[in-house]
């Protein structure tokens, strides 16, 4: 039988992967040219940098796409540990023995050095037992909440054991203060909340289940692939062609046709090109809102799609400069800004951009020196902002942005002149939206509770019997290890179609 992947982002290399020995005829139909999707890909005058996610975690669903293909991940990519996965500092840099700044190691005994160093031997206990926590908590929320297929919402109370046990152990409460049961000092808590915002959540509002995503990243550790982030994309396509998938890229999908009067399963594709292919099973990785738009009118997009709530987005400068970088600096910088909650209240019920942003810089030449020339610094530097259902006119802000960004980095010493820059690319949520992504982010539909889990809008539709989704915008949800679960259920609910061959 065959079978059509829509996207060659990590959803569909990961739905590639899972469904390429399962004997049926796999082609990825990719619009652009490269594997990656969101992952993508800057080359030139010798920097090579990524534009999309620059932190791995949970390496483990890397590994398990790779091997459903037949292939070991580590012939393909060579994955380095991040360490310290993060350096966060904090407008409050006047705090004593240099604890402005906060290193976050993922071995437990640097870890607890490094906070009761910075912190107090308290909180450094109080870590330890949050690390234990969390593992617990992830081992009843991950396989029960999180890598399953849904028959539908109330499917996630059974079995009912593991949400008696989330219940038990606070995780529907809010997140600030199951954290604070933990750790007192403010600025620790912020390290280990603030990934609420990977989810597109606020830190202060969201419930103590997302203290899985500092698990992941804090405990678990942050890799990072050489070559770049890209390269991780590129292993799985390598390992699915080897296992016998095809990938035809600068092959966009125009359409799905189904059988008459727009019915009844989808019997072929049609490519922008003007190609038809026919196929018995689709599973399409573009965000839910633009698939249908696109993709399967006249087949109305299921409620929960209408009325999603979207994460804020990402304002990214990307740049290469001969410049030489603080001799402090590690791959992920963090800085937190100072007004906390207003920050969230500002971005996420207001729209506006925060007036005392918190922002990452990354410099992945740190980790794999190859991606820049030599004396060459790639910066890589996100700032939080609203999506375009906020208020901010992107005509204008985005130069005001890059401005400020200009400033901070000239102010810490990551350039030295403006003039150091060689390469830059920016790209502001009218960018995004560009590139597909609905309201202009690429977090997609966030996080809040009636958008997770059993909750999330499911990999199938009643009405198109053999079309299946994958990506963000579907359960499990938003992110590369989330969506490299979301190909394996999709890949699942394609095999509960069709069968094996
Ligand atoms: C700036 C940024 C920072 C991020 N940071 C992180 C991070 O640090 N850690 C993390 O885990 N995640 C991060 N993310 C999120 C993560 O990158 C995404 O959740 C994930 O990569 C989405 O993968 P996907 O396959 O679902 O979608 P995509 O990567 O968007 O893949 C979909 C693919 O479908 C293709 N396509 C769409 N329509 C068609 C069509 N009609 N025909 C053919 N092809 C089509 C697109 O070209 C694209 O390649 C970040 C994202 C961005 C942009």
């Amino acid at each position: 039988m065959k079978i059509a992947i829509i996207g060659a982002g990590f959803a569909g290399l990961s739905a590639a992967c899972y469904l390429a020995r399962s004997g049926h005829e796999i082609v990825v139909y990719e619009k652009q040219s490269i594997a990656g999707g969101r992952a993508g890909l800057i080359e030139r005058d010798g920097y090579r940098i990524d534009t999309g996610p620059s932190v791995l975690t949970m390496i483990g669903y890397l590994e398990a796409a790779v091997e459903a293909a037949g292939s070991r991940l580590s012939d393909l990519v060579d994955l380095i540990k991040v360490d310290p996965a993060y350096r966060a500092l904090y407008s409050d840099g006047s705090t004593p023995a240099g604890a402005g700044e906060i290193r976050v190691y993922s071995d437990q005994s640097d870890m607890y050095s490094e906070i009761e160093r910075t912190c107090s031997r308290q909180d450094a206990d109080g870590y330890v037992r949050l690390a234990t926590f969390l593992a617990n908590l992830y081992e009843t929320e991950f396989p029960h909440f999180i890598s399953r297929n849904f028959a539908s919402p109330f499917s996630m109370t059974r079995p009912v054991a593991p949400l008696m046990k989330l219940i038990a152990m606070g995780a529907l409460g809010k997140l600030d203060h199951l954290i604070a049961k933990y750790l007192e000092d403010e600025r620790l808590r912020r390290l280990f909340t603030f990934q609420a915002m990977y989810a597109g959540l606020s830190p202060l509002e969201a419930m103590g289940v997302y203290s899985i995503i500092a698990y992941m990243d804090n405990i678990q550790g942050v890799y990072f692939p050489k070559g770049g982030m890209n390269a991780a994309a590129v292993a799985l396509e390598m390992a699915a062609e080897s296992a016998g998938v095809r990938f035809e890229f600068n092959s966009a999908v125009a359409r799905v046709l189904r059988g008459s009067g727009n019915s009844g399963p989808v019997k072929a594709i049609e490519l922008e090109s003007g190609g038809r292919r026919e196929v018995d099973a689709i599973v399409i990785t573009s965000e839910l809102g633009a698939a249908y738009r696109e993709l399967l009118a006249p087949t109305a997009p299921k409620r929960s799609i209408l009325n999603s709530t979207y994460s804020p987005s990402c304002f990214l400068w990307l740049i290469g400069a001969r410049s030489e970088r603080p001799s402090d600096s590690t791959h992920h910088n963090i800085y937190f800004g100072g007004r906390w909650k207003d920050s969230f209240d500002q971005l996420l019920k207001d729209g506006t951009r925060m007036s005392d942003p918190s922002y990452l810089v990354s410099i992945p030449n740190v980790t794999d020196p190859d991606l820049a020339p030599v004396g060459g610094q790639i910066y890589y530097v996100l700032e939080p902002v609203p999506n375009l259902d906020g208020k901010v006119d992107w005509t204008y802000e985005s130069d005001r942005i890059t401005e400020s960004l200009r400033e901070r980095l000239l102010s810490s010493g990551y350039l030295q002149a403006t003039s150091q820059i060689e390469v830059e690319r920016r790209i502001d949520p009218l960018e995004w939206q560009r590139m597909g992504m609905e309201r202009g982010t690429p977090f997609a539909a966030s996080h809040k509770f009636f958008q997770s889990g059993p909750f999330r809008t499911q990999n199938f539709d009643a009405r198109l019997p053999n079309v299946f989704f994958a990506g963000s915008s579907t359960i499990p949800g938003v992110g590369v290890p989330m969506v490299l679960v979301s190909g394996r259920l999709a890949a699942e609910r394609v095999l509960g179609h069709l069968g094996g061959a």
